[in-house]
């Protein structure tokens, strides 16, 4: 029986990284870069206005107070896009809108509102202005020639605003692993029907076919293969031919129809991982064949899911080459007392909470490893370290927050 850490060891030195490929950054949205970002200018690209007012020296505002305040003369308009064309003397203001290039000799702005426009083009300051007020200073944001995003970086929103400013319109990622799920059991039956007696829906295709877009992978879903060698060799043989990856769930225990790994071994498949110290999940399988990886995943829905994170999740990173692979992870306190599973490690799936000020893990009520309705609600799980009878209530505990 393999450490989680051993059993990741192994798992992540077997799968392979996948080839690169150029797409437009409209598309880009969770992709993985496979180069560095390079800004290919200043940002901003000049001192710019933060607020719509008036840009002026700071030094002609020196004297100004409520009684005395100081009177500068209006020459001109900078607006975004449109600088204003000149140079900002002793005793001149020019009005400026937000976004707009701060005209030399300025060195300052004053917000509108607290600004008084007379007549004649003049204007009254009641307060002194210190040098750089209201200003984005060029180049604050990134230098030209930075590194501003490494390669290995997943593209998020914000990030491919980012790479929208430093003009990286295509941008090398990796490509999106293939994935084929297969969900093994006689007794599954799809959701338009209604299970028999002794018959349960297919529910983990769905979780599963979720968690693995959320972690890039493009999903094929193959739908459900019956407890038979000859059924669950040829799937797996035909999701073999299609993909990079083929995840299966159930059918990897000790009972009699528990198919997938003999069905691994007679493909040729080296089986790399097969039983793995934690509760739930022990019966996770790892084969490889070729270039082409497998996991035998637990059948029960909440197995499958803790299983999925703790290991399938950190490969399809790991195969479009991104620098952080695992979940955050975090210490917080436990609400209630948690069960471990001594020798194994445990995860209890829980929700965090805010109470009285302070981060909380709240155990969920569930009522084992087939419970998805309680699983449903659970948004990291709590570690259980595997030399423990359980958790104290109050106690600083780990937990692996699933929300990525
Ligand atoms: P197994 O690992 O095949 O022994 O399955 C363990 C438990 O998970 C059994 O109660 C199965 O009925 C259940 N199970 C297996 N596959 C699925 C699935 N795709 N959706 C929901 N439950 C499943
Ligand atoms: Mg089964």
């Amino acid at each position: 029986m393999f450490r989680i850490e051993d059993a990741l060891d192994v798992i992540l030195g077997h799968t392979p990284t996948l080839d690169e490929e150029e797409v437009r950054l409209a598309l880009a949205v969770g992709r993985i870069l496979r180069r560095n970002c390079v800004s290919d200018l200043d940002l901003p690209p000049f001192d710019r206005a933060r607020m719509d007012g008036y840009a002026l020296r700071a030094v002609d505002t020196e004297t100004a107070v409520l009684e005395r305040p100081v009177r500068l003369r209006a020459v001109g308009e900078a607006s975004a896009g449109c600088a204003f064309d000149g140079q900002v003397k002793a005793g001149e203001a020019v009005r400026i809108m937000t976004g707009a290039p701060v005209p030399p000799g300025a060195d300052a702005v004053e917000k509108i509102e607290v600004v008084r426009v007379l007549d004649e083009g003049l204007i009254e300051l009641e307060s002194p202005l210190k040098p750089g007020q209201f200003i984005t200073p060029r180049g604050v944001e990134a230098r030209e020639g930075d590194v501003v995003i490494k390669s290995g970086e997943r593209v998020t929103p914000p990030v491919a605003a980012a790479l929208a400013s430093f003009g990286c319109a295509r941008l090398r990622v990796s490509r999106k692993p293939r994935l084929t799920l297969l969900s093994t059991g006689t007794e599954l039956v799809e959701v338009e029907e209604r299970p028999g007696p002794s018959q349960i829906r297919n529910s983990n295709t769905y979780s599963l076919a979720g968690y693995a877009e959320a972690a890039g992978a493009e999903v094929v879903s193959a739908g459900i293969v019956r407890d038979d060698f000859g059924a669950t060799r040829e799937a797996i043989a035909e999701a073999l031919s299609s993909s990079d990856v083929v995840m299966l769930s159930g059918g990897v225990s000790m009972g009699d129809y528990d198919l997938v790994k003999p069905a691994l071994g007679d493909l040729g498949a080296e089986i790399l991982v097969e039983k793995v110290a934690m509760h739930p999940g022990k019966p996770t399988v790892f084969a490889k064949l070729g270039e082409k990886i497998v996991f035998g995943l637990p059948g029960n829905p909440v197995s499958v899911a803790v299983s999925f994170h703790l290991f399938a999740r950190p490969a399809l990173l790991k195969m479009q080459g991104a620098s952080g692979v695992f979940l955050p992870r975090m210490r917080v306190y436990a609400s209630r007392p948690v069960k471990g599973a001594p020798p194994r490690r445990s995860h209890q799936p829980a929700q965090l909470v805010i109470r009285d000020g302070r981060a909380e893990a709240e155990p969920l009520k569930w009522s084992g490893s087939s419970d998805l309705v309680a699983f449903m609600r659970a948004d990291c799980l709590i570690v259980v370290p595997e030399d423990r009878q359980g958790l104290n209530e109050g106690e600083l505990v780990e937990v692996i927050s699933l929300r990525d």
